[in-house]
């Protein structure tokens, strides 16, 4: 049973610093060292999860095993870790309230007003300590979402004033994270917005004891000395993160910096011996020096926002780094797409991935490319819609089923072969009731799935409400197409392939998700290797 310590990680000048990847580096470094570690994410806003969020609001949502629909920091916590998050990883300002709201109605305040504090941030610290009480973690690393200033942070900073006061100063530390910002006309770096950024923090009752500092240029020992004299920290304590090519540099960057040190310095824990990063830096070293390159198109209708595809992005680059081959994603809008334009749009590309999505628009653009990629032999790797985008094209075009659609995009059509889930049909709330999270899934030998995962029995995670309609089995598997891995409860379909075909799979389910550095997903492995063998 271990007693958890406790580093809670605030932002502040401006958003989009970093936060995610300073927690995630950190934990990285902490568990390299022989502490247990893990990251959870506290959001501000009023959303119970960010499921109900379109993508241009929030980037993708990152699925959990336990079903939980969770901020985008959570896949980079796993990806860094290699250990699975869960619903208790991530939690926002909505589920307190609904939380507080749900115990008043309950009667359980004996009468009292509820209120901010001390009701909600009571909830919010219950919350705080829960996974460090379960005695599996060294160290929990709290990150809070927005930025120090913003009045809805307010409760959580107040939450994380009363914690350090009650779990004392050698369990806890906080971790300002600040901007150096450099105005090329004076020719200087500026350290103003992280003194007020830290003030701010301060007059709430909160003293940072690291700040890490974002900057373009490297900081001198005299702006390094003017930084821990106005913050009040000490200079060893002001972490320099300068900007990077990739995220999986920050990690050394931060092992330079000796930010796992001097947290463990604060937190009263021996440094043990050092980090062993050997993996990491073999990953990072194969991600720098490829042999070779491949194309790839990534067909969506989020495609603007980088964000909405995180996982997919991060994937190739686990899977390009395993080929020691540099996947070019080069991301086409689907709805950019039509039969005249396609052989264009897809030119010069050694494969394509199709993405998920919901609602119909640009779903008619994925059908054209799939099409196109099935009939010139090109590697096809359909994900959740893009699988079912697959199924409605083969129906269409193969099997003469006119009009085939799934029944999210023309609930009258003819040949429904994407049907919504018996269990989706009378559900009325829209926020946590896909099928999410981990089922298993049972793949057929002597297919390509079972070629690329080398085993029969698999568990993925899921975020949809239609699925492959069952009534076309048998019209699918005659007219050529394999169901090669089905759900053994409910014989739900979970991945469609085409075995005449170099490189031809679609999944219901998000294997992205489960890509980490330490195990990047096979299907993205296998998908690159059949693309660089196309081009070939
Ligand atoms: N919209 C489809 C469904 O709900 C696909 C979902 C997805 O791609 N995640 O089944």
């Amino acid at each position: 049973m271990k007693k958890a310590k406790y580093v809670f990680v605030t932002g502040g000048v401006t958003s989009s610093l970093g936060k995610g990847i300073i927690a995630a580096s950190l934990a990285k470094l902490l568990q390299s060292r022989g502490y247990s570690t893990t990251i959870q994410k506290f959001d501000p806003y009023i959303n119970v999860d960010p499921g109900t969020m379109n993508p241009y609001e929030h980037g993708e949502c990152y699925v959990t095993n336990d079903g939980a629909e969770t901020d985008l920091d959570l896949g980079h916590y796993e990806r860094f870790l290699n250990i699975p998050t869960s619903q208790a990883n991530n939690v926002t300002t909505g589920r307190i309230y609904q939380t507080v709201i749900d115990n008043e109605r309950d009667g359980k305040y004996l009468g009292k007003t509820v209120q901010v504090i001390p009701h909600i941030t009571d909830e919010i610290k219950r919350r705080m300590l829960l996974l460090g009480e379960s005695g599996d973690y060294d160290v929990v690393i709290t990150e809070l979402g927005g930025t120090v200033g913003d009045i809805e942070s307010l409760p959580y900073v107040e939450a994380v004033r009363q914690l350090r006061w009650e779990l004392g100063t050698d369990d806890s530390c906080v971790i300002h994270l600040t901007l150096i910002p450099y105005l090329s006309a004076a020719g200087e770096l500026k350290t103003k917005p992280t003194q007020h950024s830290v003030k701010g923090l301060q007059e709430l009752g909160v003293q940072p004891d690291i700040l890490v500092c974002r900057t373009e240029h490297k900081l001198t020992s005299d702006i390094r000395k003017k930084i821990a004299l106005f913050c009040n920290v000490n200079q060893n304590a002001v972490i320099e993160s300068i900007d990077v090519d990739s995220i999986y540099e920050v990690p050394l960057v931060m092992l330079k910096e000796k930010l796992d040190k001097v947290t463990l310095a604060k937190l009263r824990l021996s440094a043990k011996n050092e980090p062993e990063l050997d993996k990491w830096k073999d990953f990072l070293f194969k991600l720098d020096h490829p042999k070779t390159e491949v194309n790839i198109g990534l067909v969506g209708k989020y495609v603007e926002l980088q964000d909405a595809y995180k996982s997919i992005n991060e994937a190739f680059n686990h899977a390009g780094a395993m080929n020691e081959c540099k996947v070019n994603v080069r991301s086409i809008q689907s709805e950019s797409l039509s039969k005249d334009n396609i052989k264009e749009k897809l030119a010069g590309l050694d494969g394509v991935l199709v993405a998920p999505g919901f609602g119909d628009r640009g779903i008619e653009g994925k059908i054209d490319a799939i099409r196109y990629l099935r009939e010139n032999n090109i590697p096809f790797f359909g994900i959740c819609l893009g699988m079912q985008c697959a199924v409605v094209e083969y129906g269409r075009n193969v099997l003469g089923l006119k009009d085939a659609h799934s029944v999210e995009m023309n609930d009258g059509t003819k040949h429904p072969v994407i049907d919504i889930m018996e269990s989706q049909k009378k559900l009325t709330k829209m926020g946590g009731t896909m099928r999410l999270g981990a089922y298993d899934c049972e793949v057929k030998k002597s297919t390509l799935a079972h070629k690329i995962y080398g085993k029969v029995n698999i568990k993925e995670r899921h975020r949809h409400r239609y699925e492959f309609n069952n009534s076309y089995m048998d019209q699918y598997i005659q007219g050529g197409m394999n169901m090669s891995g089905i759900n053994p409860e409910t014989g739900l379909v979970e991945i469609v392939e085409l075995p005449d075909h170099p490189f031809f799979i679609g999944v219901q389910f998000h294997p992205e998700l489960k890509s980490t550095v330490a195990n990047p997903h096979p299907l993205f492995v296998k998908f690159v290797k059949a693309a660089m063998e196309v081009q070939v």
